[in-house]
């Protein structure tokens, strides 16, 4: 069972479902270090760390998940200021580009490689350089990495959009397969998540989402608050829904 004090690493906390999950997990009492990549311009996450609640439990750093020099500099910021490590790494900054019409014989190589760059490639990157932060923290079942995938990532649907995207998702998935295979010895937990359909900046381009991101936050941190080998390696929608790939 995760700790409610425990520390949470997040990725694209500026803005949409990553800075819902800095309000809820501030809210909770947990330490949360929000990353995004530019600080300067993340004036809702900046104005949390000025006037909400638990802001003393909130690190705000600086980390563009494609940049290396980024990556390691954050590494070394979080090391330093979390000398017992994290406990959980949430993978949640990712792009929907609008650029190839969401059909595959019309994406360029640029937009395709840009996707699976920022969805697939630079969680893998983060997970790689972030570990030893995990493997530190002396709680064992207190420890987990999530995945924030889509169900346009599904292998057995197409929703007929933004397959740029999906590709991108679905290998994220695989991602998650193999990873837990190799972190199964080392004790952490990885899952990947569906937030639903989510009113933010990115659910938005499609329409009118159903959910808001409260409760779609809501109930992520319900589905992950118990990490095991039972979650490792699957895939679950907000609701708890065990999905298919
Ligand atoms: P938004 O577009 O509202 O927010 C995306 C976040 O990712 C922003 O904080 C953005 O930062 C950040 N980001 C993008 N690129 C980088 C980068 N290179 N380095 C660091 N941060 C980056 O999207 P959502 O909040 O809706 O999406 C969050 C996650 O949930 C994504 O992975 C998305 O694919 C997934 N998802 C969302 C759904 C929805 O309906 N909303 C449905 C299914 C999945 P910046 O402000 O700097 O641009």
């Amino acid at each position: 069972m995760l700790s409610s004090t425990a520390t949470y690493l997040i990725t694209g906390a500026s803005r949409g479902l990553g800075l819902e999950f800095v309000r809820q997990l501030l809210d909770g009492g947990a330490t949360v270090i929000a990353t995004c990549r530019s600080p300067s311009k993340a004036s809702q996450l900046t104005e949390l760390r000025r006037s909400g609640p638990g802001i003393k439990n909130l690190s705000i750093v600086q980390l563009d998940v494609t940049n290396d020099d980024s990556i390691a500099t954050a590494v070394k910021s979080v090391s330093a200021s979390q000398s017992r490590g994290i406990d959980v790494l949430i993978h949640n900054a990712g792009v929907n580009l609008l650029e190839d019409d969401g059909k595959l014989l019309k994406s360029s190589r640029e937009s395709l490689l840009a996707s699976l760059n920022t969805n697939t490639v630079s969680p893998v990157i983060v997970t790689q350089k972030f570990l030893p932060l995990l493997e530190k923290t002396p709680s064992p079942g207190n420890k987990l990495i999530m995945m924030m995938s889509s169900n346009l990532g599904f292998l057995s649907e197409s929703f007929g959009v933004v397959q740029s995207y999906g590709v991108s998702k679905a290998a994220l998935n695989k991602v998650v397969v193999e990873m837990a295979l190799e972190l199964q010895p080392k004790g952490i937990p990885i899952v990947s998540i569906h937030p639903g359909w989510v009113a933010t900046d990115m659910g938005s381009l499609y329409g009118k989402p159903p959910l808001q991101p409260k409760e779609s936050i809501a109930g992520i941190l319900k589905v992950i608050s118990k990490p095991s080998s039972k979650l490792s390696g699957n895939f679950f929608a907000y609701d708890g829904a065990q999905l298919p790939w």
